[in-house]
């Protein structure tokens, strides 16, 4: 019989607790349930996007990202804007209730998420961004197998950001090869330099590590958008290993699986809410 949505709340909280290890695996849904809409027009795009949607004729994040820019003096003018607003926000709601949640245990977060929002509030020693973050440039060229901070530069940029665009003098160039510097995340040039394959290394360790005890996997706001990279690899490991199970927090979200249905807690529903009510629960516990 399907559980009420208190009993759901419940006996999320007892696997939380009862875990040896949580892995945390977030995506967008986390970000926006904060506001933070990075695919549509919303409040948030006016508040912080506004001048570059009237100048690039471009509704949302989403389609700035992707404009057709006729110059890297246009086009870094939007990333230097974007990477600082995601620097600079506060952590959002989620993040927050969800460090409240699993803080005192031994976790791992892995993440889709390239606006820094995880780096607020957990440990960035234990965190995955698979995708990269706003924390990093690359040359485009991939050149070297270096990557640099960003904060400063980007800083920089978005002051001196006029009618959309920035002086040609500070379009950010590689180092080494003098080729134009890129975001450091997912695209058809992304970087998988040494520091992404440590990373990489660093998480599968600790699923290794973790495998035979009590696991408990959060997918946290995943979308259908890339559900390969967390999702799936959650279920399956929730199928295969002996104490694993899985909670799923996600609007929309799909049945679950019939493999892995008495291993799985699901709720479909707004993250925001969900997490403030576990908070709340536990509190109260
Ligand atoms: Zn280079």
């Amino acid at each position: 019989m399907e559980l009420s949505y208190k009993e759901k709340l419940e006996a999320i909280l007892e696997k939380i607790e009862e875990a040896d290890a949580v892995v945390i695996g977030g995506a967008s849904g986390m970000s926006a349930a904060c506001g933070f809409d990075y695919y549509n027009h919303s409040p948030f795009f006016e508040q912080y996007f506004s001048d570059f949607g009237d100048i690039y004729n471009e509704p949302s994040c989403w389609k700035l990202l992707y404009h057709r820019y006729k110059s890297h003096e246009e086009r870094w003018a939007y990333m230097a804007r974007s990477g600082c607003v995601m620097l600079d926000l506060p952590a959002g709601k989620t993040y927050t209730d969800l460090f409240k949640l699993t803080k005192a245990k031994d976790y791992y977060i892995i993440t889709t998420n390239q606006d820094a929002q995880f780096a607020k509030v957990f440990d960035p020693e234990r965190i995955f961004t698979i995708q990269g973050d706003a924390h990093w440039m690359q040359c485009s060229n991939r050149c070297h197998d270096k990557i640099y901070p960003s904060d400063e530069i980007l800083h920089k940029l978005n002051a001196a950001i006029e009618d959309g665009k920035l002086p040609s003098e500070l379009v950010p160039k590689c180092p080494v090869c003098g080729d134009v510097m890129e975001p450091w995340v997912k695209s058809y040039i992304f970087h998988y330099c040494s520091q992404w394959n440590r990373e990489q290394d660093k998480y599968n360790k600790y699923l290794i590590e973790h495998q035979n005890q009590k696991l408990v996997f959060l997918a946290l706001g995943i979308g259908s958008m890339t559900p390969e990279f967390i999702k799936h690899p959650f279920m399956n490991m929730t199928y295969q290993l002996p104490d694993a199970s899985m909670v799923i927090l996600n609007k929309g979200e799909d049945p679950v699986p019939m493999e892995i249905r008495d291993k799985t807690i699901c709720i479909d529903g707004d993250i925001l809410k969900t997490l403030e009510d576990l908070v709340n629960r536990e509190k109260n516990m």
